[in-house]
């Protein structure tokens, strides 16, 4: 995923990009369904290159509750500037709002921009939905098909009482 500025022509150029995971410097981190899609808009800044980016992917993850695979479609966003190696003029990059990074040369490689992005959005843990119920604490049946007749753990009860309390709090 490089684009070469002597391609950009225009002040914004708008250009797509799809890779393959590992293209980009994937290493098992997370199970893609299909290629990684980017739109990005290229602002030329003559020393800098601010590249606003969109994100396409689809995840297979293991839902933490009922322990079933479940696909997750991500579309997160990236804004990061990249600055030619030459440029000394540091000051002119407004500061805060968007990531720096260093150019080699001619050629701006969002690929790592992309991986970033992707591990940032991707869920530490995961839930295939927010009403899954999960599997039972007693006898492993998954809840979101049946009702088990167990009853529900103790452990779980002295918790409901928080949830109380903090309702009242708010
Ligand atoms: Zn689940
Ligand atoms: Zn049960």
């Amino acid at each position: 995923m490089k684009i070469d500025i002597k391609d950009l022509k225009e002040q914004v150029t708008n250009l797509d990009f799809s890779a393959k995971p590992e293209e980009i410097g994937f290493n098992g981190e997370a199970v893609f369904d299909g290629l990684i899609k980017v739109s990005v808009e290229v602002h030329d800044m003559s020393e800098s290159f601010r590249v606003i980016g969109r994100v396409s992917a689809r995840v297979t993850l293991d839902c933490g509750r009922c322990l079933k695979k479940f696909k997750l479609k991500m579309e997160p966003k990236f804004d990061i500037v990249h600055v030619k190696e030459s440029s000394e003029e540091e000051g002119e990059i407004p500061p805060g709002e968007t990531d720096e990074l260093a150019m080699e040369g001619d050629i701006i490689d969002i690929g790592e921009d992309v991986r970033q992005t992707i591990l940032l959005e991707l869920p530490i843990n995961p839930v295939c939905g927010k009403k899954c119920k999960g599997l039972c604490q007693t006898c492993g049946a998954d809840l979101n098909k049946k009702k088990c007749g167990c009853d529900e753990p103790a452990l779980n009860k002295p918790f409901a009482g928080i949830k109380n309390i903090l309702k009242k709090k708010k």
